[in-house]
């Protein structure tokens, strides 16, 4: 039977980091990792460009994590966003800072991140087994003492007192994150929270979406209300899709709606096409593209106020003659055009699934892991790091500080 000190279940971000830190304490590290190559999710992040971490100090960094950031105040203490960024550019990555605190590899390539992790962790001596599929987590009750793992059809097991659980969460399944790590973790007596996509797109009452498929619009506003009350507004890039709305600004919105379809609430999203002017500013600019333009034919004038796919379905809802010269808008009309433009209104009525989701809310329990190691209080020798942890965070790099602080961690403690 193979005998190691660490099993690390997963190569994602967390399970590189914390190869990579208990390799240089020394011990004998061996990741399993089910799919043909490690960071395959990594590859895919920040649309291949993989938004690394964020610039915000760490009290400002965990008002952007859920349920509760405070309990990564430990793990955020020993390896925090400057870490990684040293860790990086120490292999190679040069770095580059963007709005919002963003930062991506400069080479704006997801993949050398995950060579730059490889080759450090090879460096340090880490052993990688890809193609198995980590299928049990062996304890006496109390403590580990191996893992149970598949691989080319043959069930094997290996001998070991410390486990690190990196397996991830749901979504995205292609990346080989399936949320094996929950049912591992069930195994052994731990509770999982209640699992939901979240960074998720919203399906609408409004089919007419679908007329605008592939549309994007840019620097709009869009709130988020909940049983009529405003509860979220964000501004940046909406796009619309055949089932409702996509994009960074709904993503962001779509943890709260998410809960809230879950409470059965009524769930609405506000967009305002034209931020940068109010009624008034907006209502000067319409008379005066009516007026200079009068004979102009309706369907034509709009294409002064919006994308031409956005265009009939806008005709449609204000009922609008499109042939009409400009000059015959009725004032009614002006009025209903200007309040289409500052408020349309969409009535979400779900959400799209765990495929399309970019992270998963809830996993393993907070209260039964002790934030300064990562151990579990349930059975000794087994640490958790990354998503796998009932943990989630808003875009713009959180995500994956996360799973490398944790990973770090975990790694350092075990
Ligand atoms: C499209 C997309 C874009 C994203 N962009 C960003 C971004 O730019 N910035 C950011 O901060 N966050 C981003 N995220 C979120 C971020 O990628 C994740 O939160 C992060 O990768 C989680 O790291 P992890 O190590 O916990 O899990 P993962 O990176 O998912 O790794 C888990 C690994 O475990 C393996 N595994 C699972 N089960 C088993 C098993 N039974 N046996 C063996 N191996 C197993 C999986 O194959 C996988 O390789 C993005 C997510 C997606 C889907």
């Amino acid at each position: 039977m193979m005998k190691t000190d660490v099993v690390i279940i997963g190569a994602g971000a967390s399970g590189m980091l914390a190869a990579i830190r208990s390799a240089e304490l020394d011990l004998k590290v061996l990741v399993l990792e089910k799919m043909s190559q490690p960071g395959r999710k990594l590859l895919i992040t920040g649309k291949g460009r993989c938004n690394i971490t964020n610039s915000a100090e760490i009290k400002d960094f965990i008002t952007q994590v859920y349920p509760d950031g405070r309990f990564l105040y430990p793990a955020f203490k020993a390896f925090f966003n400057d870490d990684i960024i040293s860790l990086l550019e120490e292999c190679g990555v040069e770095t580059i800072l963007e709005r919002g605190g963003r930062y991506f590899p400069k080479s704006e390539k997801a993949a050398d991140v995950v060579e730059a992790l490889l080759k450090k962790a090879k460096e340090v001596g880490v052993k990688f087994k890809c193609n198995t599929r980590v299928n049990e987590i062996l304890s006496d009750g109390k403590r580990i003492i191996g893992v149970e793992y598949v691989e080319n059809g043959k069930t094997e097991i290996i001998d070991t007192a410390k486990v690190i659980v990196c397996s991830g969460g749901k979504s995205y399944p292609g990346t080989g994150s399936t949320g094996d790590g929950y049912h591992l973790a069930a195994k052994v007596g731990h509770t999982i929270e209640k699992l939901f996509p979240v960074l998720v797109p919203l399906v609408t009452k409004e089919d007419y979406c679908s007329n605008m498929q592939g549309l994007t619009l840019k620097n709009i506003n869009a709130g988020l209300y909940i049983d009529d009350k405003l509860v979220k507004e964000e501004f940046g890039d909406l796009m619309f899709a055949h089932y409702g709305l996509s994009g960074p600004v709904i993503l962001t919105l779509s943890r709260d709606a998410v809960f809230a379809l879950e409470s059965k609430s009524k769930i609405k999203i506000i967009v305002d096409f034209k931020p940068a002017l109010d009624y008034e500013k907006l209502d000067i600019r319409i008379l005066r593209d009516i007026n200079e333009h009068g004979k102009m034919k309706v369907a034509n004038l709009f294409k002064l106020w919006l994308p031409q796919k956005a265009i009939p379905v806008f005709l449609d809802i204000l009922e609008i003659d499109a042939e009409k010269p400009a000059h015959q808008i009725s004032a009614d009309e002006r009025r209903h055009i200007i309040k289409c433009l500052k408020s349309f209104e969409l009535n979400i009525i779900g959400h799209r699934g765990f495929k399309e989701a970019v992270v998963t809310s809830g996993g393993v329990s907070l209260d039964e892991v002790n934030p300064k190691t990562m151990e579990s209080k349930v059975v000794s020798g087994l640490y958790f790091a990354g998503e796998v942890l009932n943990l989630d965070a808003n875009t713009g790099g959180y995500n994956l500080q996360i799973a490398f602080s944790t990973g770090w961690l975990a790694g350092n403690s075990v």
